[in-house]
Protein backbone atom coordinates (compact mmCIF):
# COMPACT_ATOMS: atom_id res chain seq x y z
CA UNK A 1 0.00 0.00 0.00
CA UNK A 2 1.06 3.44 -0.59
CA UNK A 3 2.65 5.42 2.31
CA UNK A 4 -0.50 8.18 1.94
CA UNK A 5 -2.69 7.29 4.40
CA UNK A 6 -1.98 8.96 8.10
CA UNK A 7 -0.71 6.23 10.42
CA UNK A 8 -4.13 4.39 11.57
CA UNK A 9 -4.98 4.23 15.34
CA UNK A 10 -4.25 0.84 16.21
CA UNK A 11 -6.77 0.87 19.21
CA UNK A 12 -9.49 2.20 16.21
CA UNK A 13 -11.00 -1.05 15.64
CA UNK A 14 -10.48 -2.76 19.22
CA UNK A 15 -13.21 -0.78 20.71
CA UNK A 16 -16.66 -2.51 21.01
CA UNK A 17 -19.98 -1.62 21.34
CA UNK A 18 -20.85 -1.35 24.95
CA UNK A 19 -24.21 -3.15 26.25
CA UNK A 20 -27.10 -1.25 28.33
CA UNK A 21 -29.84 -1.56 30.32
CA UNK A 22 -32.04 -4.05 29.49
CA UNK A 23 -29.81 -6.34 27.69
CA UNK A 24 -30.17 -9.31 29.23
CA UNK A 25 -26.03 -10.45 28.52
CA UNK A 26 -26.12 -8.00 31.87
CA UNK A 27 -27.85 -10.23 34.02
CA UNK A 28 -26.04 -13.44 32.81
CA UNK A 29 -23.47 -14.63 35.45
CA UNK A 30 -19.89 -14.96 33.72
CA UNK A 31 -18.48 -17.92 32.79
CA UNK A 32 -14.97 -18.89 34.33
CA UNK A 33 -11.63 -18.91 32.34
CA UNK A 34 -9.89 -21.92 32.26
CA UNK A 35 -7.82 -21.36 28.94
CA UNK A 36 -5.47 -18.68 28.77
CA UNK A 37 -4.93 -18.14 25.75
CA UNK A 38 -4.85 -15.29 23.09
CA UNK A 39 -8.36 -14.75 22.84
CA UNK A 40 -8.13 -13.68 26.53
CA UNK A 41 -5.22 -11.12 25.80
CA UNK A 42 -7.28 -9.34 23.21
CA UNK A 43 -10.93 -9.47 25.55
CA UNK A 44 -8.49 -7.73 27.68
CA UNK A 45 -7.28 -5.19 24.94
CA UNK A 46 -11.00 -4.51 23.51
CA UNK A 47 -11.93 -3.57 26.98
CA UNK A 48 -9.15 -1.29 27.36
CA UNK A 49 -10.19 0.24 24.27
CA UNK A 50 -13.55 0.80 25.02
CA UNK A 51 -13.44 1.83 28.58
CA UNK A 52 -10.66 4.39 27.07
CA UNK A 53 -13.52 5.83 24.18
CA UNK A 54 -15.29 7.07 27.28
CA UNK A 55 -13.89 10.16 28.85
CA UNK A 56 -15.39 9.44 32.21
CA UNK A 57 -15.03 5.19 32.25
CA UNK A 58 -13.15 3.46 34.93
CA UNK A 59 -13.73 0.11 34.84
CA UNK A 60 -15.43 -2.43 32.29
CA UNK A 61 -16.72 -5.74 32.48
CA UNK A 62 -16.92 -8.51 29.51
CA UNK A 63 -20.41 -8.72 29.55
CA UNK A 64 -20.83 -4.84 28.91
CA UNK A 65 -18.94 -5.83 25.41
CA UNK A 66 -21.32 -8.69 25.20
CA UNK A 67 -18.47 -11.32 26.35
CA UNK A 68 -19.25 -14.11 28.79
CA UNK A 69 -15.59 -14.62 30.05
CA UNK A 70 -14.97 -13.43 33.90
CA UNK A 71 -12.67 -10.42 33.01
CA UNK A 72 -12.32 -6.78 33.98
CA UNK A 73 -10.81 -3.92 33.45
CA UNK A 74 -9.93 -1.12 35.38
CA UNK A 75 -8.02 2.55 35.20
CA UNK A 76 -9.10 4.50 37.92
CA UNK A 77 -7.18 7.53 36.25
CA UNK A 78 -4.54 6.99 39.22
CA UNK A 79 -1.37 5.76 36.56
CA UNK A 80 -1.97 1.92 37.42
CA UNK A 81 -4.55 0.27 35.40
CA UNK A 82 -4.97 -3.31 35.56
CA UNK A 83 -7.09 -6.46 34.50
CA UNK A 84 -8.47 -9.27 36.62
CA UNK A 85 -9.46 -12.74 35.14
CA UNK A 86 -11.80 -14.54 37.64
CA UNK A 87 -11.98 -12.21 40.30
CA UNK A 88 -13.37 -12.15 43.62
CA UNK A 89 -13.48 -9.74 46.36
CA UNK A 90 -13.20 -9.54 49.93
CA UNK A 91 -13.68 -6.64 51.92
CA UNK A 92 -11.78 -5.26 54.24
CA UNK A 93 -12.34 -3.82 57.11
CA UNK A 94 -15.91 -1.92 58.86
CA UNK A 95 -15.42 1.11 56.74
CA UNK A 96 -18.36 2.36 54.12
CA UNK A 97 -18.19 5.12 51.75
CA UNK A 98 -21.10 7.18 50.22
CA UNK A 99 -20.42 8.49 46.69
CA UNK A 100 -22.18 9.11 43.25
CA UNK A 101 -21.69 5.88 40.73
CA UNK A 102 -22.50 5.50 37.55
CA UNK A 103 -22.17 2.70 35.04
CA UNK A 104 -20.87 2.67 30.99
CA UNK A 105 -24.38 0.28 30.28
CA UNK A 106 -26.74 3.15 32.11
CA UNK A 107 -25.00 6.52 30.13
CA UNK A 108 -26.02 9.48 31.97
CA UNK A 109 -27.65 7.70 35.34
CA UNK A 110 -25.76 8.10 38.76
CA UNK A 111 -26.87 7.72 42.46
CA UNK A 112 -25.49 7.88 45.66
CA UNK A 113 -24.35 4.08 46.11
CA UNK A 114 -22.96 2.78 49.65
CA UNK A 115 -19.98 0.81 49.27
CA UNK A 116 -16.78 -1.07 51.35
CA UNK A 117 -14.45 1.94 51.42
CA UNK A 118 -11.84 -1.01 51.07
CA UNK A 119 -10.94 -4.16 49.24
CA UNK A 120 -9.00 -6.76 47.71
CA UNK A 121 -9.71 -8.24 44.30
CA UNK A 122 -7.98 -11.77 43.62
CA UNK A 123 -8.21 -13.76 40.15
CA UNK A 124 -5.65 -14.10 37.57
CA UNK A 125 -3.64 -12.29 34.75
CA UNK A 126 -4.04 -13.13 31.04
CA UNK A 127 -1.91 -15.54 31.31
CA UNK A 128 -3.06 -17.49 34.22
CA UNK A 129 -0.42 -16.06 36.94
CA UNK A 130 -2.26 -15.21 40.84
CA UNK A 131 -2.74 -11.53 41.43
CA UNK A 132 -3.93 -9.39 43.71
CA UNK A 133 -4.69 -5.66 44.11
CA UNK A 134 -5.96 -3.80 47.06
CA UNK A 135 -8.20 -0.48 46.58
CA UNK A 136 -9.54 2.44 48.76
CA UNK A 137 -12.07 5.24 47.35
CA UNK A 138 -13.13 5.11 44.01
CA UNK A 139 -10.50 1.82 43.34
CA UNK A 140 -12.38 -0.12 46.07
CA UNK A 141 -15.68 0.74 44.36
CA UNK A 142 -14.77 -0.03 40.89
CA UNK A 143 -13.49 -3.57 42.64
CA UNK A 144 -16.79 -3.90 43.86
CA UNK A 145 -18.24 -2.56 40.65
CA UNK A 146 -16.95 -4.21 38.02
CA UNK A 147 -17.09 -8.24 39.69
CA UNK A 148 -21.29 -7.68 40.81
CA UNK A 149 -21.18 -7.29 36.78
CA UNK A 150 -20.29 -10.83 36.58
CA UNK A 151 -22.21 -11.88 38.95
CA UNK A 152 -25.14 -10.46 36.59
CA UNK A 153 -25.60 -7.45 39.38
CA UNK A 154 -26.13 -4.00 38.78
CA UNK A 155 -25.24 -0.87 41.19
CA UNK A 156 -29.19 0.12 40.46
CA UNK A 157 -29.67 -3.64 42.22
CA UNK A 158 -28.59 -1.97 45.95
CA UNK A 159 -31.08 0.35 45.88
CA UNK A 160 -34.63 0.13 46.89
CA UNK A 161 -37.25 -0.98 44.71
CA UNK A 162 -38.64 2.63 44.32
CA UNK A 163 -35.88 4.20 43.29
CA UNK A 164 -35.22 1.64 40.71
CA UNK A 165 -38.63 2.16 39.31
CA UNK A 166 -38.10 6.01 39.44
CA UNK A 167 -35.09 5.74 37.64
CA UNK A 168 -36.41 2.94 35.22
CA UNK A 169 -39.21 5.65 34.50
CA UNK A 170 -36.54 8.45 33.50
CA UNK A 171 -34.34 6.13 31.60
CA UNK A 172 -37.24 5.51 29.59
CA UNK A 173 -37.37 8.91 28.42
CA UNK A 174 -33.58 8.72 27.57
CA UNK A 175 -32.39 8.50 24.00
CA UNK A 176 -30.31 5.55 23.81
CA UNK A 177 -33.15 3.66 25.67
CA UNK A 178 -34.49 0.51 23.95
CA UNK A 179 -30.79 -0.19 22.20
CA UNK A 180 -29.29 -3.12 23.45
CA UNK A 181 -25.57 -2.00 22.82
CA UNK A 182 -24.10 0.94 21.05
CA UNK A 183 -20.78 2.37 19.83
CA UNK A 184 -19.39 4.22 22.41
CA UNK A 185 -17.84 6.95 20.06
CA UNK A 186 -21.46 7.04 18.47
CA UNK A 187 -23.36 10.68 18.93
CA UNK A 188 -25.69 9.10 20.93
CA UNK A 189 -23.77 7.53 22.94
CA UNK A 190 -21.73 10.99 24.07
CA UNK A 191 -24.72 12.68 24.14
CA UNK A 192 -25.83 10.34 26.78
CA UNK A 193 -22.94 10.51 29.06
CA UNK A 194 -22.78 14.66 29.29
CA UNK A 195 -26.77 14.11 30.52
CA UNK A 196 -27.20 15.50 33.70
ZN1 LIG B 1 -21.05 -0.79 35.33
Amino acid sequence: MSGSHPPEDPCADRCQRVTLYGNPVLRQKATPVVSFDQRIEELVNELFDTMHAIDIGVGLAANQIGRPESVFVFDCRDGSPGHVVNPSVETIGEGLQDGWEGCLSLPGVDLRTTRHLRCRVTGEDMHGERISYEGEGITARCFQHETDHLRGVLYVDLHPVRVRKKLEREMKSMEWFGNQSLDPRSQIYRHAQSED
